[in-house]
């Protein structure tokens, strides 16, 4: 096992890896920028070293200043939660250079996953359901032409090094999709350096449905069943269930198998994402996160595993803790993002916490790194903090989540606590009947004014 583990993030994550790390008798090194010197993370560890500025490239996404710091705290793994270096094959390929552990899955697997052409091919070789699209990339307007009229309009133009929604473009008839090209190029080579597109059937109606895996490396790979983000805005997750109140249990285990036998094939190290879009009974596979997720919560509330340890355990090479036949879902559980936001609007809101009173009590669980008198940062995103409720049943689990909303005390900054009060009253999502686009058509509705 490790002796010291370097967590190369902050915020919410960086205490969560910490948590995990104190359990399993790990000391604990945090880094920060000079604009979190003061952050809990930086409190919380065992020791700290500060590597750089506010903005990230020069801090949190700086190898070499990180790669410094495991050296003079003598660290041997490194742990890079979820965004900044999480999804870096290079970064990973340096740590192994170095000889410090990476706690995440094989640098190749980070690569193949992270193009997103390579990805659904993978994904297609390994049995996985895919959404028709193009074979790899669109070279030319022509071509492109060609797989849309194939695969019926309306077709989605997506970036190959696409991430947070960015370089996505629909074309609803052959006179839009020269736009739509274009337009998913120029984003894309602005976003992300990179301006290869592709093609995929753009789906109407679909939720998003992911499951969540865990593979040891060497063959053995287990699902940890799948959670529900279709309440999403500009494509990012607002509200994340499990399980998804579209799934039954035999659906479940077919979609978790499918799953866990493709990451046994590819020999799959530590935590996963495999992210589908389901519509009409029917999963189609979109991308796969080679990280701990955001939502991981909901389901270490439903089954009773801690994610991060089972990553740590196997990076340092022993065995997961837990076998498929051991894995059960218990209840429900409901993930808020609360986010330093107007609720209405969206716009960020920096600045200092004033009064800050968690909610308590039985099956709540808050993630957040914000204390009373915290100055949230304005390099960062925004988030403040998870709320996840857990209950027996969704109806519980629903009541419970409303009174903890209730509860919750968060003064001096914008939040979007007041869009999840609405969120948890309104009938549509209390009967899980809800898309992908169901959120952003309930806000321009004007939903939460009502
Ligand atoms: P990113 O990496 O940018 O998040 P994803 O491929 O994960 O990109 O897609 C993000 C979101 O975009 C999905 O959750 C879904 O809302 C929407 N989306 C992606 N592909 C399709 C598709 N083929 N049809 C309809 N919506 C899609």
């Amino acid at each position: 096992m490790f002796d010291k583990i370097l967590i190369a993030n902050r915020g919410e994550i960086a205490l969560r890896i910490l948590r995990a790390a104190k359990e399993l008798g790990i000391a604990t090194v945090a880094v920060h920028s000079t604009a979190d010197a003061d952050a809990m993370h930086v409190r919380l560890a065992d020791e700290s070293v500060c590597i750089g500025p506010p903005a990230a490239r020069e801090s949190y996404l700086n190898i070499p200043s990180i790669i410094a710091a495991c050296e003079i705290t003598g660290a041997d793994a490194v742990h890079p939660g979820y965004g900044f270096l999480s999804e870096n094959a290079r970064f990973a390929e340096v740590l192994a250079h170095h000889n410090i552990g990476f706690i995440g899955p094989k640098a190749e697997h980070i690569r193949t996953m992270g193009d997103k052409i390579e990805a659904k091919r993978t994904a297609l070789s390994l049995g996985i359901p895919c959404v028709p699209g193009s074979e790899g990339g669109i070279d030319d307007i022509d071509a492109a032409k060609r797989v849309a009229a194939e695969i019926g309009y309306p077709v989605l133009v997506k970036a190959a090094s696409g991430g947070g929604g960015r370089g996505m473009k629909v074309a609803r008839t052959e006179a839009d999709l020269e736009q739509a090209v274009g337009l998913a190029r120029t984003e894309a080579k602005a976003a992300f350096g990179d301006d290869a597109v592709y093609l995929e059937k753009y789906l109407e109606k679909p939720r998003h449905i992911e499951v969540q895996i865990l593979g040891d490396g060497r063959g053995d790979a287990v699902h940890l069943a799948e959670r529900d983000c279709s309440l999403q805005r500009r494509h990012q997750k607002v509200w994340e269930e499990g399980g998804s109140p579209a799934l039954n249990e035999a659906m479940r285990a077919e979609i978790g198998g499918i799953c866990s036998a493709a990451m046994k094939k590819l020999g799959y190290r530590g935590a996963g994402t495999i992210e589908f879009l389901y519509e009409d009974g029917r999963f189609y596979f979109i991308e796969m996160n080679t990280r701990i997720q955001v939502e991981h919560p909901v389901t270490e509330m439903i089954t009773g595993i801690d994610l991060v340890n089972e990553q740590i355990r196997v990076a340092a090479g022993s065995d997961l803790s837990v076998r498929q036949d051991e894995i059960r879902v218990e209840g429900h559980a409901i993930e808020c993002r609360i986010n330093a936001e107007h609720p209405a609007t969206f716009r960020p809101s920096p600045g200092q916490i004033t009064y800050y009173h968690p909610p308590g009590g039985l099956g709540v669980r808050v993630d957040s790194a914000a204390f009373q008198g915290y100055r949230i940062p304005p390099n960062y995103d925004s988030l403040i903090g998870k709320l996840i409720v857990h209950g027996r049943t969704r109806n519980e689990c629903l009541m419970r989540l409303r009174r903890a909303l209730d509860e919750f005390v968060i003064d001096g900054v914008d939040t979007t606590l007041p869009l999840f009060r609405t969120l948890v009253r309104n009938a549509d999502v209390q009967n899980g009947a809800y898309d992908i686009h169901w959120l952003e058509g309930f806000l321009e509705a004007g939903g939460l004014a009502t």
